[in-house]
């Protein structure tokens, strides 16, 4: 897809304006954003690409790995790097991750002859992040295919800056006649400022259903505490809790890794006290990409250390 990185290009950093302040003030928040000398360490079972989502790319720039649904990666670029990315491999260059509207025509072609897809998740790096004209270009040409009924748009730009949640940018979401998803990724309970509410709240006034995705990370969300604040504001401002991930094995971040006993305790506890509307569900995307799996609670006895994916394919707990 995009050409792969180098490890200088796994070190890259960027962070917003806005970001910064906050770096300063929480170290659950540097973590997420500061490089670390770990990140050079790479485990046994990591992988670049543990989702396998260079293998199911069609046309560049498309991932089609569920039947009914497309991933759209509209640059590889964000706003701010995080240092616990899943697509560290692609985030962070310019040049290789620019998408053109050749391409973007080319997407056009494959989605009008697969009709079975019927829900487009713009992602990247961050959808928001590029050109009004690009952007532009590229709802239009969504917006004109009759078989998408639902268009998601998976960005992390209202956390990380949510002054780049722009009217211009609004205003051309407006023109799409499908049902319009929100994913916003959340980490810790610092980041719903006031900036963020904001923007928040001009999603939701162009129609957007917005709901939000986690990942376990250790030293910066592992407690009960800081999760349950999380979720219960979310809730609270109209983003759905959705997912929450256990971090994927992708090489350099083993640091964030959480001990999976204690992932599942912090869930179980959750589940009793959260609303059902506020608790996202606990999965893990399963290495080789074959499917979101919900992970047991501690409701029942059952064995952990192996979970069969959406293929029958058993794997062991990473
Ligand atoms: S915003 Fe998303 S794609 Fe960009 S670095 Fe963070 S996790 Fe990766």
């Amino acid at each position: 897809m995009f050409k792969m990185d180098t490890d200088e290009d796994l070190m890259l950093e960027r962070r917003s304006r806005y970001i910064e302040q906050l770096v300063q003030k929480d170290p659950a928040i540097h973590k997420q954003f500061v490089f670390d000398e770990q990140e050079l360490i790479t485990e046994e079972d990591e992988a670049r690409d543990p989702l396998r989502e260079d293998e199911f790319t069609p046309v560049r720039g498309l991932v089609h790995k569920y039947p009914n649904r497309a991933l759209l990666l509209l640059t590889a670029q964000c706003a701010t790097y995080c240092r616990f990315c899943t697509r560290k491999r692609i985030v962070s260059h310019v040049e290789r991750g620019r998408i053109r509207k050749e391409e973007v025509d080319q997407w056009k072609s494959y989605l009008t002859e697969h009709t079975e897809i019927r829900d487009a998740i713009m992602s990247g790096g961050d959808p928001l992040f590029v050109s009004t004209e690009l952007f532009s270009y590229v709802i239009d040409t969504l917006a004109g295919i009759d078989s998408l009924k639902v268009i998601r748009l998976g960005t992390r730009v209202p956390v990380t800056d949510p002054m780049l949640v722009s009217d211009k940018k609004l205003e051309i979401l407006k023109r799409l006649p499908q049902t319009l998803y929100v994913g916003l990724n959340f980490e810790h309970p610092l980041e719903i400022t006031p900036e963020v509410r904001e923007a928040v709240k001009k999603l939701q006034s162009i129609g957007g259903i917005l709901y939000s995705q986690s990942v376990f990370l250790k030293d910066v969300n592992d407690d009960y505490d800081t999760l349950y604040e999380l979720f219960t504001t979310l809730f609270e401002i109209g983003v759905r809790p959705y997912y929450i991930y256990r971090c994927d094995p992708v090489e350099g971040i083993s640091h964030f890794r959480v001990d999976l006993e204690k992932e599942r305790e912090i869930m179980t506890r959750l589940r009793s006290s959260l609303s059902g509307l506020a608790c996202p569900t606990y999965v893990i995307d399963t290495p080789y990409g074959s499917g979101k799996i919900p992970v047991p609670l501690k409701y029942w006895d059952c064995g952990v250390e192996h979970y069969r994916d959406f293929d029958g394919t058993e794997h062991d707990i990473i």
